[in-house]
């Protein structure tokens, strides 16, 4: 496994006016690996995100750095980090309801329109691959969609900018179990893409047998972290997040 890191967070800390949500959190994602981070509501798991895209509400501060493929981006704005390569697919997804999958999809490339049409059609045919459903369905609304297909959607939107990072926030959110294990299946492929991807997830055991790497935060600190399948069999992990099933 490569170890090149993309994403370096360290001593990350996040305040809601006086409140701490963050107290100082470090780990990494390298090139090519799924990293997933786990823990119960209110952990701080979306304020990491947002604190990595530079999308913290006004009252949000953030102290500690963000670095990105090398370059310290703690003080850029979010429009430089997406055009530096990040991605976030928040837990809401966003998309264009009343436009058609195909349309949204496009919208998800529009940064790359100087890479050129047939960089486009590939990126295409690559998202089409990973999601056979949304080719079926590229031509219906995508407010027609059912809570899965969205979620494809809003995964293969993010694709369509050939991010080097892509973050998901919750993407298990609301799906029926089934539905979940496709999701996971597929984000496993996502690896094939060459795209490092940030898992923010509650169902712990899907996020850990999907990813390579693992954190726990649990009130604003990383009390965990390691190679996925090791905190899979780690008595604390299973007692409080996996159950006895
Ligand atoms: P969930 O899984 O429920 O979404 P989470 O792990 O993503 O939870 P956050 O949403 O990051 O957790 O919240 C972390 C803490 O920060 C919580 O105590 C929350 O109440 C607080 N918080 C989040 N957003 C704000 C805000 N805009 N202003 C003040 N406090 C906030």
């Amino acid at each position: 496994m490569t170890t090149t890191p993309i994403l370096e967070l360290n001593q990350l800390r996040v305040c809601y006016g006086k409140v701490e949500a963050l107290h100082g959190c470090t780990l990494n994602v390298s090139a090519g690996q799924i990293v997933t981070v786990i823990g119960p509501n209110g952990a701080g798991k979306s304020t990491m995100l947002n604190a990595i895209m530079g999308s913290l509400p006004a009252s949000g501060s953030v102290d500690g750095s963000v670095t990105f493929l090398g370059s310290d981006v703690s003080a850029y704005a979010t429009e430089e980090r997406v055009a530096l390569g990040m991605c976030l697919v928040p837990e809401t997804r966003e998309l264009f309801t009343t436009m058609s999958v195909a349309d949204n999809l496009q919208l998800g490339a529009y940064r790359r329109k100087k890479a050129g049409e047939k960089n486009y059609m590939d990126q295409l045919e690559t998202v089409f691959t990973l999601f056979p459903r949304l080719k079926e369905r590229r031509t219906q609304a995508a407010g027609t969609l059912s809570g899965g297909e969205r979620q494809m959607l809003a995964v293969g939107r993010a694709l369509m900018g050939k991010p080097q990072l892509l973050m998901l926030d919750e993407p298990s959110l609301g799906l029926a179990p089934l539905i979940t294990k496709e999701i996971f299946r597929i984000i496993s492929q996502l690896r094939l893409t060459g795209v490092a991807t940030l898992l923010i997830e509650q169902n712990a055991r899907a996020a850990l047998q999907v990813a390579d790497v693992g954190y726990v935060l649990e009130t604003g600190d990383v009390v965990l972290g390691g190679d996925a399948a090791d905190l899979a069999v780690n008595p604390k992990v299973i007692e409080t997040y996996l159950g006895l099933g």
